[in-house]
């Protein structure tokens, strides 16, 4: 048995990535530094159960996020694409990507990496509880959702976390889980804005050039060359 402390560590970041901008880039970096994290997987959503449901298909997320991927040598092969819920049942509930990653590769300390928008939304995720009991949290600052809410949604949520005194960004939940706030990265941006500039024939400043490419050669979100 692998002693928690020595297991590989390894982010899971899901969502629908509809597309993938720099935000959600800039974000997995940043978690991957602060964190040590051994590696962190973009997990795209086949169909997120949360959320209306993707404009671009699964092909499409999952081929902008590799290619955004590709472009950025920072990521040292540490940041990879997991196309996972492609094989699982939809709609893609976590706590089943989380048990299939786990029976692949067992023995690994697994966290989930998430905007402060999805914290709040938590309570509404399929059997949050065993999720919760089953990998950390890492929840990232995002939009006007202060320290306070993110202290009350942890507090609230089943089973508990509570904070820890000696780190005022750390909390302790049940099993030996823990969640962390990171509030030293801001990234202003979301895909919904990203597809209305698309939709108008705009080059979006926070979409990697590599996820422009392909948004133009595909013909995604409304894009349409000038004439
Ligand atoms: P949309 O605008 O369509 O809701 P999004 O930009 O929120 O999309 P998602 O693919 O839904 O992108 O997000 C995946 C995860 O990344 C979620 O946990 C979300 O909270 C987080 N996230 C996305 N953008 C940011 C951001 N700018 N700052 C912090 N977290 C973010």
């Amino acid at each position: 048995m692998v002693a928690a402390d020595e297991a590989l560590r390894i982010g899971l970041f899901g969502g629908t990535f509809d597309p993938v901008h720099q935000g959600h880039i800039e974000l997995a970096l940043h978690v991957l530094a602060r964190c040590r994290l051994d590696r962190l997987l973009f997990i795209p959503a086949l169909l997120p159960p949360h959320k209306q449901q993707p404009v671009a298909s699964f092909a499409h997320r999952a081929g902008m996020i590799e290619a955004a991927l590709a472009d950025c040598r920072q990521t040292d092969g540490r940041v990879r694409c997991s196309r996972i819920e492609e094989r699982l049942p939809a709609p893609s509930y976590t706590l089943n990507t989380v048990r299939a990653l786990i029976s692949e590769e067992a023995g690994c300390r697994y966290s989930l990496v998430i905007g402060a928008d999805s914290l709040l939304d938590l309570p509404h995720w399929h059997r949050i509880d065993e999720l919760l009991q089953t990998v950390d949290l890492i929840v990232v600052k995002r939009d006007e959702i202060d320290r306070a809410a993110v202290d009350r949604a942890l507090a609230a949520l089943t089973p508990a976390f509570v904070p820890n005194p000696g780190h005022c960004d750390r909390w302790h939940g049940q099993g030996g889980r823990i969640a962390l706030y990171l509030d030293d990265i801001e990234l202003p941006v979301s895909s919904s804005a990203i597809r209305e500039e698309l939709a108008k024939g705009m080059a979006p400043a926070l979409l990697p050039p590599s996820v422009l490419a392909h948004v133009r050669r595909h013909r995604l979100y409304g894009w349409k060359e000038a004439v």
